[in-house]
């Protein structure tokens, strides 16, 4: 990923620490394994229950780590993730000894380094690069691949999109939306694709702004959208946003053929 705060967070190392780790345990599929069981074997103990403004907390303390996760019964890929998530302080975070994370850690990409890096773990964590291109394939990015592919890896549907971004063959930008501001962008560094500026509504008549009515079920053209006014020329781009109207949120999927 390409921006200020990303480029501080060590990606390469957080991917790494969860891709020994199953080469460790001779590369099983995930869901082959507890979770709370390989967190076991790192010396890491994971409890559920609620907590007060966040989802997920460990504190280490004497050598061992303690995890707390928020249990969500509606959405058990999203419980998974804050354990990987919490993991991954663990595992790269040595010298904090409590992190509390709430819901916009977990899906941060752009701001806070450490978080970035326990997102990054949880992502190579629960959809290993080696599965997650095999169940890619080459179909043409929709939500409901990349719900599939949350669907089989139990993880959140976010995660899962900045995965397919990093794995599949596709050029494409994500972009998150929140609260009526893009939030942050990501892509694959190697594609040199443009950013989409952060702290500022998404354009209007795009997938994310025109009224759910006239949004389109697949990839599409948005002729008179924007996402790139700094640019001299506009891009072509095809669109596409999944609304989280629950959360005043959207993540679009910027597709560049
Ligand atoms: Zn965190």
């Amino acid at each position: 990923m390409r921006s200020q705060t990303s480029s501080q967070a060590n990606l390469t190392r957080a991917r790494a620490a969860a891709f020994k780790l199953w080469k460790e345990l001779g590369d099983p599929h995930p869901r082959e394994v507890p979770l709370e069981k390989l967190a076991a074997y790192r010396n890491a103990f994971v409890r559920y229950g609620s907590m007060k403004g966040a989802e997920g907390r460990l504190i280490r303390k004497n050598g061992i780590g303690v995890i707390n996760a928020v249990p969500s019964e509606l959405y058990p890929g999203k419980t998974r993730f804050t354990v990987a998530h919490e993991l991954g302080h663990w595992e790269l975070h040595e010298n904090t000894s409590q992190f509390l994370c709430n819901e916009e850690d977990m899906r941060d990409y752009g701001r806070s380094p450490m978080e970035i890096e326990a997102n990054h773990f949880a992502a190579e964590l629960l959809m290993p690069t080696f599965y997650f291109r095999k169940s890619c394939g080459r179909e043409f990015p929709s939500f409901e691949l990349i719900g599939k592919l949350a669907a089989e890896f139990e993880s959140t549907l976010t995660a899962t999109a900045i995965r397919y971004v990093d794995i599949s063959r596709h050029k494409i930008v994500l972009v998150w939306t929140y609260n009526g501001v893009v939030r942050w962008s990501y892509s694959r560094a190697e594609f040199k694709l443009p950013f989409v500026l952060t702290n500022r509504p998404p354009p209007p008549f795009s997938s994310a702004t025109v009224d759910e009515s006239d949004a389109r079920e697949e990839l599409d053209r948005y002729e008179d959208a924007n996402w790139f006014p700094e640019l001299s020329r506009v891009p072509e781009v095809l669109e596409l946003t999944k609304r989280m109207n629950n959360l005043d949120a959207g993540l679009t999927v910027l597709y560049f053929p």
